[in-house]
């Protein structure tokens, strides 16, 4: 499973990298989305005084897992099932959280939950922009979810999540960055 987890995040970054492709081109959108949700987060943890290091490689980690629910089709289950749930979430957390929580000595566990729970949930909530329904609440509610903003393969949509995720990343990490752009605006 793990050289699976490892092959999609490869995919992911290539296709980061080298542009927009077909399937591959959903897989930035939500890869910006997770950026985009991150953010706040970044603000909390600095207002909170912890190592950025670790945050930005958790923001990282949950970036590269934000494609983990779509395992699905590889494995060739029903698309948008049970790896589309807010539980499946949280034991991708616990699962990376145990993880990580052996490679790093001090916050590893919380590094790990918060990317593999974030990285899916934030999946979950790009996935509901879209028009295919799924339950997400599952097995709690059999909720029905799916809010017809935009289809799947938009480019649009995806290539402007792909940018306002990297420009919040940034503004989140550097936030003076702002003042030094409208300084150098006047
Ligand atoms: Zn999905």
């Amino acid at each position: 499973m793990l050289s699976v987890i490892s092959l999609q995040s490869d995919i992911q970054l290539g296709s980061i990298t080298f542009g927009w492709r077909g399937r591959t081109l959903y897989r930035e959108g939500h890869a910006g989305l997770s950026f985009l949700l991150f953010s706040p987060l970044m603000f909390l943890f600095r207002v909170l005084g912890a190592d950025m290091n670790y945050v930005v490689a958790t923001c990282v980690l949950m970036v590269a897992l934000s494609s983990i629910p779509d395992l699905d089709i590889q494995f060739e289950i029903k698309h948008r099932g049970v790896t589309h749930t807010l539980v499946f979430g949280v034991v991708i957390g616990i699962l990376f959280g145990i993880l990580m929580g052996y490679s790093y000595e001090s916050m590893g566990w919380l590094m790990g939950f918060v990317a593999g729970f974030g990285g899916t949930a934030s999946h979950l909530v790009g996935d509901s922009f879209t028009y295919s329904k799924f339950q997400p609440f599952r097995p709690f509610s059999d909720k029905e979810i799916a809010f017809g903003f935009f289809k799947a393969s938009n480019k649009t949509a995806n290539g402007t999540m792909f940018v306002l995720g990297i420009v919040a990343f940034i503004i989140s990490y550097e936030p003076s960055i702002v003042a030094q752009i409208l300084g150098s605006a006047y």
